[in-house]
């Protein structure tokens, strides 16, 4: 048997009957969406689509989880997590293989991904004992100014289907240890994997007796998504997906004054400058390219590359294009998957049409790719196309392994065309240069949430903060200072005088 499907069966899904779940309670209803893998086209299982009863049942046993959870110490919650990144460590390579399987990406990136998962839970514990804010000095005679961080409630998690299992963990973890609990909706089209996840939590729960509701997840497409965006009883919702989604959750969580922290759509580039070591830009543009077949929010997409070393670089990644072994990402010799589904397949294929009615010329034309080892029909192969920075087709993220290439003359040419879309998530330069890496990293550099020096765009460390700015939508997730999104922050002033003095020495007798 297929080893994701004996890994569901372990966890005790009948993957036919998975639904909207609270704690342990899975609840079933006829309408479903089917999971079929795009690696062979195999149906994995269907899910129940949460009716609206269902959604509202789920969203308010988050919310009296929440009640009982923001009373537990915030290290006793951290203990939970630890527990359950210990769960994912023993279920690290079936939870893996479903990534793989449902998904589409190689074992060894399905396995990443639940590494993620277990390293923002090793983070979360030891955020659990540093959630601390300032203490501020009064102008006013003993009196105490101090800042304190508290539990904001339900937050909802809406998540793409690019990373199933990691960015839900990147916010439920940092969320329970903050006291929060968590409502999740998952891609439709990696259902499949949320259940799994949920599984493995309500193990832990269950033994720690946390209350049934602290983490939720509610299955189905769009519509599930708006009636989250629009619910007043979920103060944050942090929603990851494209520029448009983004958009519209944006507005709709603005409306009702609540807060979003949005991780959206990239255009990422890598600038190659002449000091640039050939072999590592090689390995850092390809993994960016083509990784995941091109389906990563930090997956390179275009290289701005100095014109001396123009024809060379091109040369060398064409070169390296040619090795690529295109096929099942459950076989490790494959470096390219499948895209996710058919619909993608479209989609990558117009962008190569209208490249070639902007005037681009490919240095690589790829195509669709057909015969038995591609039978799911989502198997493509990658493109390289020079182009101008300012066509609308290059301004657009197209979700798929199509990479622009474009000559500059100076760095700050280099770095006006990096800057110069919509997005503004990942960015790179690769040089031996000091000042030309301090330039990229300044004020005057980089536009980008995150720019790196001689790595590529592609992945990020949990313990940094993750997301961009533009309309990649200005939220920050996982490290650093993140977990005060999942928080409100309450200023204290407290008097140990006798007398009352006002502030800005305003006197007020009576
Ligand atoms: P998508 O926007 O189609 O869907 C993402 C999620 O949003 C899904 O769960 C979907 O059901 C839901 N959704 C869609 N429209 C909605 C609406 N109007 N209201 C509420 N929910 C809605 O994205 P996708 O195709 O699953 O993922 C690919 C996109 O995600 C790419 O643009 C990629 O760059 C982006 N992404 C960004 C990050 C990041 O951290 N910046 C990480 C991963 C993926």
């Amino acid at each position: 048997m297929n080893a994701s499907l004996s890994f569901l069966q372990e966890l005790g899904i009948q993957a036919h009957n998975a639904g909207t779940w609270i704690g342990s309670t899975s609840f079933d209803h006829s309408e479903r969406i089917t999971s079929s893998s795009p690696v062979d086209g195999g149906v994995i299982g269907s899910v129940s689509v949460s009716t609206p009863e269902q959604y509202d049942r789920a969203v308010a046993a988050a919310h009296s989880a929440f009640l009982e959870w923001r009373t537990v110490p915030a290290p006793k919650r951290g203990e939970v997590v630890r527990q359950y990144g210990n769960l994912l460590r023993q279920h690290k390579e079936a939870l893996g293989a479903l990534v793989s399987y449902e998904m589409g990406k190689s074992l060894a990136e399905g396995q990443g991904e639940v590494q993620e998962m277990i390293d923002i839970c090793d983070y979360a514990v030891g955020l659990s004992r540093q959630l601390a804010g300032l203490t501020l000095k009064s102008e006013r005679p003993e009196h105490f100014m101090m800042e304190q961080w508290h539990p904001v409630g339900v937050v909802g998690v809406i998540t793409a289907f690019n990373f199933p299992v990691a960015v839900w963990a990147w916010n439920a973890c940092i969320a329970w240890v903050c006291g929060d609990s968590v409502v999740w909706k998952a891609s439709e089209k990696v259902p499949l994997c949320a259940v799994a996840c949920q599984i493995l939590w309500n193990r832990v729960a269950e033994e720690n007796h946390v209350p049934a509701g602290l983490s939720c997840i509610v299955t189905g497409g769009v519509e599930i998504g708006v009636r989250l965006s629009e619910d007043v009883r979920i103060p944050v919702v942090s929603a990851t997906g494209s520029t448009r989604m983004g958009r519209e959750v944006g507005q709709k969580v603005a409306a009702r004054f609540g807060r979003s922290i949005l991780e959206l759509g990239g255009n990422n580039a890598i600038i190659v400058t002449p000091t640039a070591d050939l072999k590592m830009t090689v390995t850092a543009a390809v993994f960016g390219a083509v990784g995941t077949a091109g389906q990563r929010c930090t997956s390179t997409r275009r290289l701005i590359i100095h014109e001396r070393i123009f024809d060379k670089v091109i040369d060398a990644i064409k070169n390296a294009y040619g090795q690529l072994k295109i096929g099942s990402p459950l076989n490790a010799e494959n470096h390219v998957g499948p895209l996710i589904d058919q619909a993608a397949v479209a989609m990558y294929l117009d962008a190569l049409n209208a490249v070639d009615a902007a005037g681009g010329t490919f240095h690589l034309r790829g195509g669709k790719l057909e015969g038995a080892e591609y039978s799911s029909g989502c198997y493509v192969m990658p493109s390289i196309a020079e182009v101008q920075n300012d066509w609308s087709i290059v301004q657009h993220e197209t979700f798929a392994p199509l990479l622009y290439v474009m000559k500059y003359r100076d760095l700050e040419e280099a770095i006006g065309l990096q800057n110069n879309v919509p997005q503004g998530l990942s960015s790179a330069i690769m040089t031996g240069s000091m000042q030309e890496a301090n330039l990229f990293l300044s004020a005057e550099g980089s536009d980008c949430g995150i720019a790196n020096v001689n790595i590529g765009t592609s992945g990020a460390e949990i313990g940094g903060a993750f997301g961009g700015e533009k309309e990649t939508g200005g939220g920050r997730e996982s490290g650093s200072d993140s977990w005060k999104a999942y928080m409100r922050r309450q200023t204290n002033t407290l008097n140990y005088g006798n007398a009352l003095p006002l502030a800005q020495g305003i006197v007020f007798n009576i």
